[in-house]
């Protein structure tokens, strides 16, 4: 057992939480952490981060500088981290330190890596797409002949949104992609033909309770979350089966915080698990506006030893649509338009540039039926646009 130099009581108003990450999601849990009446203190390398912009403090470091890291460690009563790309050291630091840190160092290890994550879940009796490491050249022709195509080959680790994939049908493309992605240690994912994807938010406290969002279903566009349906047009079977899932993670995973499950539904019916996130995750932005207790304020409430909340939904359903950049221009047109329609809200980042893809912010319309919601959150989106600033 390690000693904390900290004690793990309800955190009381003024306390002070550590961010490890200043994106969006760290914005959106300082926002909520704000609400509450803490203090918000963020480890982040770029000046003016969409979290920095509403932290109290803003440490400018890398997140494996390891020195910032304690220092963070030390000045807060309690610290997280809002993606899984941070190095494993620095959360392994704190710990050492004695000072309190949820997630804790294992699942992220775990999570952060593609294999683990997925040897993981296999080893609790979850399926996943058929896999296969990849290091070296023999590794990869190994991988064609036992796994086959078509296939993804990602990098094991340091991945989002996409970034580090590439989709192979033959072994030259295999050994081209092989070239790009040389280095790294790399996975061999079996190309999934699935009907829909789906995602859970769930949470876990220190005493084992835990409560699961509805399931959702996750729309990507380019290998990015582009629509959000809640709840997802499953069956009630299905929606069990994903949400047992999630129940089965959170225990064995032993997480404490929020974190998000992307599964694959396919045909039959059966899901097989992608990933699991250990934070709150792009999927679970319509809990902000929709649901009782959003996915930060349940965060915060996990990792500060207080009651969980409620996940119950405000209105039937909700559709939560990501606004991305395209590199036209910085000034988003369209938005008086958006905010005339009293069942969608707006949330934006704080970024300045808005580069190709890059996540700028989001909308969520909340309405009791589903295809209205549908339809709603697509006529909105056509109103925006990104454009030079006068
Ligand atoms: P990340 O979100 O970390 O970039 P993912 O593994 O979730 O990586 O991949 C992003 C998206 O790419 C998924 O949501 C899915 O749409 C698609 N994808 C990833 N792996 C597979 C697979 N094995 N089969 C089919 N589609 C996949
Ligand atoms: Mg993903």
């Amino acid at each position: 057992m390690l000693s904390t130099r900290k004690k793990l009581k309800a955190l009381e108003v003024g306390s002070r939480i550590g961010i490890l990450g200043g994106g969006q999601l760290g914005r959106m849990l300082a926002l909520a952490a704000r609400q509450m009446g803490y203090r918000v203190h963020v480890l982040e390398p770029t000046p003016d981060a969409p979290c920095s912009q509403v932290a109290d403090k803003h440490i400018v470091a890398n997140y494996d500088d390891i020195a910032s890291v304690l220092k963070l460690g030390k000045r807060c009563d309690v610290v997280t981290y809002e993606f899984e790309n941070i190095d494993v050291r620095s959360v392994i630091a704190l710990e050492e330190a004695g000072y309190p840190v949820f997630p804790s160092s294992q699942v992220l290890k775990t999570t952060q890596h593609r294999i683990l994550e997925k040897q993981f879940v296999q080893s609790i009796g979850i399926n996943t797409a058929p896999f296969y490491p990849v290091n070296t050249l023999v590794d990869l022709e190994q991988a064609a002949s036992k796994i086959g195509f078509p296939a993804i080959i990602k990098t094991a680790y340091g991945g989002y949104d996409g970034k580090g994939q590439v989709k192979v049908t033959n072994l030259e493309q295999a050994q081209l992609a092989f070239q790009e992605l040389l280095n790294r240690p790399l996975i061999w994912e079996k190309m999934i033909k699935f009907t829909k994807e789906l995602g859970i938010i769930c949470v876990r406290d220190r005493n084992n309770q835990i409560v699961t969002y509805p399931v959702t279903e996750n729309i990507h566009v380019e290998n990015i979350l582009d629509t959000t349906l809640v709840p997802a047009f499953v069956s009630a079977k299905v929606a069990d089966q994903a949400t047992e899932i999630a129940r089965q993670i959170a225990q064995n995973l032993n997480i404490v915080g929020v974190f998000c499950v992307e599964m694959f539904l396919l045909e039959n019916d059966e899901i097989l698990v992608n990933e699991i996130a250990p934070r709150p995750h792009n999927s679970g932005h319509y809990s902000i506006d929709a649901c009782l207790c959003s996915q930060f304020e349940q965060q915060l409430r996990a990792i500060c030893n207080l009651p969980l909340g409620s996940p119950r939904m405000l209105s039937k359903t909700a559709v939560m649509v990501n606004i991305l950049g395209d590199h036209k221009g910085d000034h988003l047109s369209g938005t008086t338009g958006l905010l005339s329609d009293t069942n969608v809200c707006l949330h934006l980042y704080g970024k300045k540039k808005a580069k190709t893809k890059r996540k700028m912010g989001h909308f969520t319309v909340l309405s009791d039926d589903l295809d209205e919601a549908f339809e709603i959150a697509q006529k909105t989106r056509k109103q925006l646009r990104w454009i030079a600033r006068r």
